[in-house]
């Protein structure tokens, strides 16, 4: 079976309720689109109760499952898509990418008192990875997460997130009840086994940075003697409904540095096989410890590429670093 138990009764209730607004819409309108589809929505589902849903139609081969979460119509595997219709996948994924890159914050960002520069790599044309920067009064706030899985589906997901936290910054709300909020929202969005790793803060202009931390790879703070990790120990976004999540503060001197990271980062692998490793991105920043937030996000994507012992970008990679710069008086 191509897709998790769990996940398949989700997707066959969303299927279920999206048939019944279809009906309604093939009453009114009778076009022969809306119907054409209402039939494949149909099959669909007699290929999940018959136990065929996810068997490619061509080689009875299994078609892939973060295709099936993008599209539960899919019925052919990648390999059996005739070059029509892989020209017309590769033009979704173009325009998904677009999209994508559209909702990213602008490279250089400033505000607060913070200046912001990140890298954002995504491993195919999208990326699993989300990150966001916003002023809101004179706070930034700050989100860097990883989604589970790849692809479309995954991608889906980030702008998910990006959606919730640019309505519910404007709301007030204190930093862990943000978390708490976005994550029932997206436990009620998504499929039972997706989560995310997700980091929120928010940095203020006296140099203080909070941070809440659902199951994240610990950031790094950056001052004139080291790299320190932040930990915490909040799970990931998206397993529980009613999930607790606590936040921390930090004070920043003005020259310090903050860096958040993904998996993808620290887990590029060498010529020898082992991992890049957090310990080597903490060393390499402790030597470059005060260089601005620009020049901290290069360094590590030299280091990254100088280590990693093929071209081929295994996973998405992100890596974001604020500096606190306050404006002297
Ligand atoms: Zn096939």
């Amino acid at each position: 079976m191509a897709v998790h138990v769990t996940d398949l009764h989700v997707l066959r209730d969303q299927l279920v309720a999206r048939r019944q607004r279809l009906e309604s819409a093939a009453a009114r309108t009778h076009t022969a689109n809306v119907l054409q589809l209402l039939d494949q929505v149909d099959r669909a589902l007699e290929r999940m109760d018959s136990g065929s849903f996810g068997v490619c139609e061509d080689c009875l081969g299994e078609v892939e499952q973060e295709r099936l979460i993008a599209d539960p119509l899919t019925t052919l595997c990648l390999g059996c898509l005739t070059p029509e219709q892989a020209r017309a996948l590769e033009a979704d994924l173009q325009l998904a990418a677009r999209i994508q890159r559209g909702l990213l914050p602008p490279e250089d960002f400033a505000g607060a008192g913070w200046n912001v520069a990140y890298h954002y790599q995504p491993a195919g044309l999208v990326s699993g990875d989300y990150l966001d920067v916003l002023s809101h009064g004179r706070e930034l706030f700050f989100m860097l997460g990883d989604v589970s899985g790849k692809g479309v589906a995954a991608s889906m997901l980030m702008a998910n997130l990006h959606a919730m936290f640019r309505a519910l910054v404007p709301t007030g709300f204190p930093l862990s009840q943000l978390v708490e909020r976005a994550n029932s929202i997206f436990c009620g969005s998504t499929l039972p086994t997706q989560y995310a790793t997700l980091i929120a803060g928010k940095a203020k202009e006296c140099g203080e940075v909070e941070i809440c931390n659902g199951g994240h790879l610990a950031p790094l703070h950056l001052t004139h003697d080291g790299a320190r990790p932040i930990d915490s120990a909040s799970l990931p976004v998206g397993l529980f409904h009613d999930q607790q999540f606590v936040s921390s503060k930090i004070q920043f001197s003005p020259g310090d540095s903050l860096v958040l990271y993904t998996d993808g980062f620290t887990e590029a692998s060498g010529t020898d096989g082992a991992e890049y490793g957090p310990h080597r991105l903490a060393q390499l920043l402790h030597q470059c410890a005060k260089e601005k937030s620009r020049q901290l996000v290069e360094r590590c994507i030299q280091d990254v590429l100088a280590f990693r012992a093929s071209s081929q970008v295994g996973d998405d990679q992100t890596v974001m670093a604020l500096q606190f710069s306050p404006v002297q008086n």
